[in-house]
Order: C-alpha cells, then sequence, then structure tokens
C-alpha cells in the first residue's frame, strides 16, 4: 500500500481503516460484503460500516449490489478505489488554502489589537468606530500592530500546500 494512502487512510479512520483497505486489496474480484470483512478481520461490523461509509462519500470505494437468483437473496459488497485518493487530497489542500487566503486577506490590512487583553483583531475602520477603545476589556487602547511575521507565515504556508497539490497532479 502507498504510503500517502496509508496515511490518509489513517486519517480517516484510524488502524481500522487501513485492515479493512487491506482486506479489500488481497480479496479484489470477491465481492466482499461488509459482513465478510467482519468475518475476515474480527472488527466489529459496526466501525467497519462506519469507516466504509465515510471512504464512500470521499469516493475512494464503492458499494455494487449482488443477487443471487437462486438464493433470492442480495447484498452490498464494497469496491477499492483507492487510485481516487490524490484527488481527494488536492481537493482537501484547496480548501485548506482557500482558508488561509481569507486569513491572509485579513492579515494584510492593518490591524489593531487592545493592548491589554488581546483578545480580538480589528481593522482600522472599525478600531476607529470603537474610539481606538477595546469593547472587550473597556480599559486598554486599540493600537496598530505588526502582522509582518504572521503575513509572511501564511504565505509560506499557502505556498508549501500549493508544491504539494503539484506534485500530487503530476504522480499517476
Ligand atoms: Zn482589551
Amino acid at each position: 500500500m502507498k504510503k500517502i494512502l496509508k496515511e490518509t487512510l489513517h486519517e480517516l479512520g484510524g488502524e481500522i481503516a487501513i485492515k479493512i483497505a487491506e482486506i479489500l486489496l488481497k480479496n479484489k474480484g470477491k465481492k466482499l460484503s461488509a459482513e465478510h470483512i467482519a468475518e475476515k478481520s474480527e472488527l466489529d461490523i459496526k466501525d467497519i460500516r462506519k469507516v466504509l461509509y465515510i471512504l464512500q462519500d470521499l469516493d475512494l470505494v464503492k458499494s455494487h449490489k449482488t443477487t443471487n437468483e437462486k438464493k433470492h437473496s442480495s447484498y452490498f459488497y464494497w469496491v477499492p478505489t483507492f487510485e481516487n485518493v490524490n484527488k481527494y487530497l488536492i481537493q482537501k489542500y484547496q480548501e485548506n488554502i482557500d482558508e488561509l487566503k481569507q486569513e491572509l486577506d485579513f492579515s494584510e490590512k492593518v490591524l489593531f489589537e487592545c493592548e491589554e487583553c488581546q483578545e480580538e483583531r480589528y481593522p482600522y475602520t472599525e478600531a476607529m468606530r470603537h474610539d481606538f477603545l477595546c469593547p472587550i476589556c473597556k480599559k486598554g487602547e486599540l493600537v496598530s500592530m505588526n502582522n509582518t511575521e504572521k503575513v509572511k507565515s501564511l504565505k509560506e504556508e499557502i505556498e508549501s500546500l500549493k508544491k504539494k497539490q503539484k506534485a500530487l497532479s503530476k504522480e499517476k
């Protein structure tokens, strides 16, 4: 199993997710239901289902229905689609990047902070609206703060996520 897949599975469902993935990969083409996985792993069926649904939502496994005409029975079996793991990670990194960009936008403005409590940061117009007096502790003065370090570290974080995305999109 690829390291990146293993790490992702672990993040999503711990050791159980890795165990399930190993069983699915080892038994490719065998139409395993959650019950079959439980038999092979001695994991709790509820835990197995929970993890399978999480993976299904992220397009990392698919379920199909199989019908036995003679026995008039049918069940759902699970097929791994772990090749989608890069797509999932690229999307996840994009969400992180979007959040960081919002924070960067905010941090790049001149911000004011209370000298006393440092509870909250305010853009200029808002600080002015409060007459540069902290609305939280009502004691401290709102003074402009230096965001250079914060801006720099946000930019670095965004760049590093973009690099990770690029590496993943190149991989086949
Ligand atoms: Zn304050």
